[in-house]
């Protein structure tokens, strides 16, 4: 697999997404995961399910050092004696000296960025987390945080598929060379029966769901996490490595809208223009 190495990652391209699994269900599905190849696992401390995700970690005997982990410092925990609260539970519980990239998973209203960003910089500093950087921040936000305060943002995670484009924060992105984890790279399951990519999977004897990957597998520094807690699926998403899209497909995948948002909460920021 692809590995992508920009800012000083080394990031497994296909990623595994954690959200919504808990429990014993949670270690298992990433012990699975892990087993069939994945070896980028994204996870949360508003997820609660770390320890679980640190047990199937531990359970699959793959070396720590094979692995990239990323986990997310919830928006209310910003305050620099908190997220350094968070960090030292986020680590015991995935039973971990470091995260791959440690995030601020949501902005806040009434965050004070540039001391949530400093925090996250001695935090990388003192070696706990390899990278920084950023969820759910729109260009006005990442400006601030790149620009005026200087971190080291190695990353940006947010919401990006097939149905949803916002030509902004690429182009941000991209003028810095920042690296993009796609989340929710199925449109949190509208793509995995969209007709437009069942029409693309058949000429490809692929599925719609390896279609709406290979989409995002193919842009230069894009890291799709899908999440399935089923192993078949799992093992199909990492079949959307062996799809190569053509021209054709690229242009149908173009037609659809590229406004249908699935994650917004009441506290997300003013997002950027969607087309
Ligand atoms: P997603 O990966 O786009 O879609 C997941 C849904 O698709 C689940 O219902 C899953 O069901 C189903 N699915 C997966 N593979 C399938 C396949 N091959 N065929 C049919 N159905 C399939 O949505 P997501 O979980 O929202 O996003 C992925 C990850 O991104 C999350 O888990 C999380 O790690 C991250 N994320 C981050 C943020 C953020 O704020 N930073 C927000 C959202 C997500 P089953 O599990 O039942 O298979």
């Amino acid at each position: 697999m692809h590995i992508i190495t920009a800012n000083g990652l080394h990031m497994p391209q296909l990623g595994f997404g954690t959200w919504r699994i808990s429990g014993p269900e949670c270690q298992a599905a990433v012990e699975s995961a892990i087993s069939l190849g994945y070896r980028h696992i994204d996870t949360g401390q508003m997820y609660g399910n770390e320890a679980e995700v640190g047990a199937g970690v531990a359970a699959s005997g793959v070396p720590r050092t094979e692995l990239h982990i990323t986990t997310k410092v919830w928006n209310q925990n910003l305050a620099p004696d908190r997220l350094r609260a968070a960090m030292a539970a986020s680590l015991e519980m995935l039973r971990t000296d470091y995260v791959d990239l440690y995030l601020i998973h949501w902005p806040s209203p009434d965050m004070d960025l540039p001391a949530a960003l400093e925090t996250m910089m001695a935090l990388q500093q003192e070696g706990k987390a390899r990278r920084i950087g950023v969820a759910n921040f729109n260009v006005a936000l990442l400006r601030r945080s790149i620009e005026e305060v200087g971190a080291p943002i190695a990353a940006v995670q947010f919401e990006y598929h097939a149905l949803l484009r916002q030509p902004a924060l690429l182009r941000y992105v991209r003028e810095r060379g920042v690296p993009i984890i796609a989340y929710s790279p199925l449109a949190k399951g509208q793509l995995v029966n969209h007709p437009v990519l069942a029409e693309i999977a058949r000429k490809h004897h692929a599925t719609p769901s390896q279609i709406a990957l290979a989409w995002l597998l193919e842009q230069e520094d894009v890291a799709p996490i899908p999440k399935s807690v089923r192993r078949e699926r799992q093992q199909e998403n990492l079949g959307a490595l062996d799809v190569v899209l053509d021209n054709a497909d690229r242009a149908a995948i173009e037609t659809l809208p590229k406004d249908r948002r699935c994650v917004s909460p009441g506290f997300a920021p003013a997002w950027d223009p969607t087309g």
